[in-house]
């Protein structure tokens, strides 16, 4: 027998959510604030709840995907939580993730937090190759990955509720600062009469060559040797960014994504690390 859920929220995540479970033979309890969108479930099987109130009330697996932390509080104020085994979807930070596990624990029920690492049209789509963050209990996670992982793939990453939130966050800003170099790159030929469309397979292969790099990062600041395995070293790399300024300046490209980072290598240097690699910056961040 497959088990119960109840789903609050029907967003387009929430809503991807409920037809994977519901394709799976999963029986779902769904509520929804706007009542039109859970209503365009029941066709598939789904039974819709008058309340948040009572979707809590009808099974002991409860999964909340709604838009921030704010309206979880909204949407669980009126509920009873006692016994239930909470699954929070909703984006949010490390600490509202904390203070949402110890609210719950309060309320007499356990708690796991959830980061997706996936748009919706992922959901469902196991070769599409998203997955979900977890972290908090261990417990709640053992007794219910099997029908956590019926949408998409589940990655637990410890007991520390505000673990999934930063791994999450850890993750997006890695690729926001990827999407920032892609930015400066198209910029650079933007005027000439190069095709992005020909730039685009040789900047995707470049990163996916490159972001291996991260092994040696972790390596060396596991070690605390950030010499380590080096083959650009600093001096090399601040001697090489007067080109990559002249360069967009030449191409009148701002350089204002990557001087943050030239400066960051810079102070590194300055400070006599030049047989390091890049790895030093990251200590320069952290304050
Ligand atoms: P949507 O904006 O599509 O849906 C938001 C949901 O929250 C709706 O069900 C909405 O209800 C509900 N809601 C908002 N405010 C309140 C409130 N005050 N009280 C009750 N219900 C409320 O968002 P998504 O479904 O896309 O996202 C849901 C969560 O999933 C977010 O935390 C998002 O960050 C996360 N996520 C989304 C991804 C995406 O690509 N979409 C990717 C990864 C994570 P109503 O229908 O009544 O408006």
């Amino acid at each position: 027998e497959k088990t119960s859920v109840t789903l609050l929220g029907l967003g387009a995540m929430g809503t991807a959510l409920a037809r994977a479970w519901l394709s799976a033979g999963h029986p779902l309890t769904v509520w929804n604030r706007t009542p039109a969108r859970a209503a365009a479930l029941t066709a598939e099987g789904a039974r819709v709840a008058d309340s948040a109130a009572e979707a809590v009330a009808a099974n002991p697996l409860i999964v909340v995907c709604l838009l921030d932390d704010a309206s979880v509080e909204e949407v669980l104020a009126g509920t009873d939580l006692t016994g239930r085994d909470l699954v929070n979807l909703t984006t949010g930070t490390p600490a509202q993730a904390r203070a949402r596990a110890e609210w719950a624990r309060e309320r007499g029920a356990r708690y796991l937090d959830g980061g997706i690492m996936a748009v919706p049209p992922m959901i469902g789509v196991p070769e599409a190759g998203g997955y979900v963050f977890y972290s908090g209990s261990p417990e709640l996670f053992e007794r219910h990955q099997e029908t956590l992982v019926v949408p998409i793939g589940t990655t637990y990453v410890g007991e520390d509720a505000g673990f999934a939130a930063l791994h999450d966050v850890a993750l997006l800003s890695a690729m926001y600062g990827m999407f920032a170099g892609a930015a400066h790159a198209f910029a650079l030929i933007r005027k000439e009469d190069i095709d992005p469309a020909a730039l685009a397979p040789l900047l995707a292969d470049w990163l996916v060559t490159m972001a291996p790099a991260v092994h040696q990062t972790a390596d060396q600041l596991r070690s605390g040797d950030y010499t380590k395995g080096v083959l650009s070293n600093l001096a090399m790399q601040v001697a090489g960014t007067p080109t990559f300024l002249s360069t967009a300046e030449q191409q009148g490209v701002n350089p204002e994504l990557l001087s943050p980072y030239f400066e960051l290598m810079r102070r590194r240097l300055a400070e006599g690390s030049g047989e390091e690699g890049l790895t030093g910056v990251i200590d320069l961040l952290v304050h």
